[in-house]
């Protein structure tokens, strides 16, 4: 059985162990019911189900889409008999993802990945939802924040006191920030956007689903902007050498895991999707350009004063560089 332990009122924190990464769920207390925020692994239910059933659940309600955190889902519906909550945008891109043609096995290939049916499976199985939640909207007493950024649907909770914000702010790690091809989404804005709205929040206590719990998430929001600043001036560099591809950019970023001819297929491709993500911040400021599908290159009124500026318009007095 996992551990459990309580936070501030009455707000369940639910340690899951698992040998890929810890994470937590949490049972938010309304009205003798508790809201299930998260599942864990699909192979690691069997640490919630002996907690679970002592609760009486009102819903269960996804972060996001993350196996780590969606992958019990479908079981402690099926045994509670409860409707699974999440954000429309979650549902939209990976269906959108499925469908988009040439561009996910452009991706695979780039990031080495073989087993390319395998590797779509993992994208059909996700949990089909009941409902979908929208920003602002409140679900069993706690508002739901549209968070976007590291997944595009995914969602915060706050009831005023804590925060319950996912994979949004990690103390320990940053989270990864992943292009998706999802109509007039722009991963590496929104998901500043996301982190400086959740640093604004005048609450006691956030709870991200990894790692340290914060009483005050500012100065990390502070690190997180210059670790993203630093990974837009690489990607510049990269660029300003005639390198196009964004495989080619990301060989020349420096990844937390090590370089990137090293990482495994999958971190190949969390970091090419990154990649894109940090080309598109560069095409968005006017830096750049795209070039053909997957290829950039620098735009003739290039200027890094509007790249910083917006970094800067997008901090809210919580970054200066
Ligand atoms: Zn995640
Ligand atoms: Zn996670």
């Amino acid at each position: 059985m996992a551990d459990v332990w309580e936070a501030l009122g009455g707000v369940k924190v639910i340690e899951i162990d698992s040998v890929v990464k810890p994470v937590r769920a949490f049972l938010l207390p309304q009205g003798g019911k508790y809201l299930l925020v998260d599942t864990g692994y699909a192979d690691t239910v069997d640490q919630l189900i002996p907690i679970i059933e002592k609760h009486r659940i009102s819903n269960i309600i996804l972060t996001h889409l993350h196996t780590d955190h969606s992958g019990g889902a479908p079981i402690l519906k099926a045994m509670k008999n409860t409707a699974i909550l999440y954000h429309e945008d979650e549902f939209k891109s990976l269906k959108y993802a499925l469908q988009a043609g040439e561009w996910l096995p452009r991706i695979f290939e780039e990031a080495d990945v073989e087993n390319f049916e395998k590797a779509l499976d993992f994208l059909r199985r996700l949990p089909e939802p009941d409902a979908f939640v929208s920003d602002k909207s409140v679900i069993d007493g706690w508002k739901i924040m549209h968070t976007p950024g590291h997944t595009p649907g995914h969602v915060a909770l706050t009831n005023g006191i804590v925060a319950i914000t996912g994979d949004l702010i990690l103390a320990d790690d940053t989270s990864n920030v992943a292009y998706v091809p999802l109509k007039g989404y722009r991963p590496l804005s929104s998901y500043l956007r996301s982190i400086v709205a959740t640093a604004n929040l005048k609450v006691d206590l956030f709870l991200p689903s990894h790692g340290d719990v914060f009483r005050d998430v500012r100065q990390r929001v502070s690190e997180i902007f210059d670790h993203h600043y630093e990974r837009l001036s690489q990607a510049a560099k990269a660029l300003g050498k005639g390198l196009s591809s964004a495989r080619e950019v990301a060989q020349q970023i420096k990844w937390s895991s090590g370089i990137f001819q090293k990482l495994s297929p999958l971190e190949k491709w969390l970091a090419i999707l990154e990649t894109i993500s940090h080309l598109d911040f560069l095409v968005e400021t006017g830096y750049a350009v795209t070039t053909s599908v997957l290829n950039y290159g620098i735009s003739e009124t290039a200027d890094w004063n509007a790249v910083k500026s917006k970094l800067t318009l997008i901090a809210d007095n919580l970054w200066s560089k």
